[in-house]
């Protein structure tokens, strides 16, 4: 088997296993309640607070816990726009983004917020200037993606700040689930971030958004006492201390992981340009995890299916946008309908080893040999 999805999902981390099986066999009290296993189980929230803003480096956030970085998106989006609809109504961001966040704002444009999606340069990158002149009295949020999923194309999240800061009303939120254990991220330059555990082999199921604060939501989800009073239900202690672990070890030797991977993403990229005559990298100012390639003449989809059917498994597009072997995000980048037709998208990891990726490069030289 060949696993070259991990922008998709990760496999499980066993000690993050363990630590959640223990935490739920032994830790099983309800931490709003008051008597010792409560306590306990608060003390677990508590210690995973503590592991997430020091492994984060993050500076004056509440952690929120949610579902994954759906859930932290949402809360996010619609949980800032909603509650401060009174300042204004313009929101920015970028043609970049996930359709957890594509689909908030296009939620809120039925309720009246106006949402303008900023232009981009030939790498993808937004254009900082026009950021700045769109700006007006009535934005409250911009939400860019620190690394887009399907290219990973990278923002200058800083730069972004630097503008935001000039208006004190506005709040820069930015969903890093893609950055998260993957890149060094400075959190401390947004006000709202969004991650989530099972890009950073933790569990399904659980997620943060980090918030500023200052910053007023309105829950999503409403319901009885949980960790914060922006999102309702018992707190699911044991998830929650599973995602801290799994973000402690996603920066553990994380220098010689990254190291390792861009060998590899060296590798496949001379491999796939070397055998494959009609191979074409869409992007290579990314990162090193996420390799878009299009082999032109070849559907996405039918070559995804073939492959999988030899149990080597990559995306077309991403996971949760695949349906069409179209992709309007090649298509936005490189402005080749070719391209955009035939993208594929090869994700690795430090877990990743050199026979995979022969494997996957052998198995499209027959198949395009096959198709001809
Ligand atoms: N944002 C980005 C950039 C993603 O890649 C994903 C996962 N595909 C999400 C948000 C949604 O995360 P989750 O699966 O935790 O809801």
């Amino acid at each position: 088997m060949s696993y070259l999805d991990y922008s998709a999902t990760t496999p499980l981390d066993m000690e993050v296993l363990e630590a959640f099986n223990k935490a739920n066999i032994e830790l099983y009290g309800n931490p709003n309640s008051n008597h010792k296993l409560g306590v306990l189980a608060s003390q677990l929230v508590d210690d995973t607070t503590s592991i997430v803003n020091q492994t984060l480096n993050a500076k004056n956030f509440e952690v929120i816990y949610t579902s994954g970085a759906t859930e932290s998106n949402n809360l996010a989006i619609k949980g800032y726009c909603l509650a401060n609809k009174d300042k204004g109504k313009h929101i920015i961001t970028s043609p970049y983004e996930h359709s957890s966040v594509t689909s908030c704002l296009n939620y809120l444009a039925t309720l009246g917020f106006e949402i303008d999606v900023l232009g981009t340069d030939k790498f993808g990158n937004i254009d900082l200037l026009e950021l700045e002149e769109l700006i007006q009295d009535d934005t409250i949020l911009v939400s860019i993606a620190t690394i887009n999923s399907e290219l990973g194309i990278k923002q200058d999240i800083k730069k972004i700040n630097e503008i935001v800061r000039k208006h004190p009303k506005v709040v820069f939120h930015s969903d890093m689930t893609q950055a998260i254990g993957k890149v060094k991220v400075d959190v401390n330059q947004c006000d709202l971030v969004s991650f989530s555990a099972h890009k950073i082999y933790g569990i399904k199921g659980v997620g943060s958004l980090l918030r500023k604060e200052h910053i007023n939501l309105t829950p999503v989800i409403h319901g009885g006492k949980s960790t914060s009073i922006f999102r309702g239900g018992t707190p699911a202690a044991p998830l929650i201390y599973s995602l801290g672990i799994a973000l402690k070890k996603a920066y553990t030797n994380f220098d010689s992981k990254l190291n390792h991977i861009q060998k590899l993403y060296d590798y496949l990229v001379n491999g796939l340009l070397k055998e494959i005559e009609n191979a074409h990298i869409n992007y290579t100012s990314g990162i090193p995890q996420i390799i878009n390639v299009s082999f032109v003449g070849l559907n996405a989809n039918k070559l995804q299916q073939t492959l999988s059917n030899q149990k080597i498994y990559i995306s077309t597009q991403t996971a949760c946008n695949s349906e069409s072997s179209f992709s309007n995000t090649v298509k936005r980048l490189t402005g080749r309908d070719d391209l955009a037709k035939s993208s594929v998208r090869i994700s690795i990891s430090h877990l990743t080893e050199k026979e995979e990726l022969d494997q996957l490069v052998e198995a499209v030289k027959v198949i395009i040999h096959e198709n001809n």
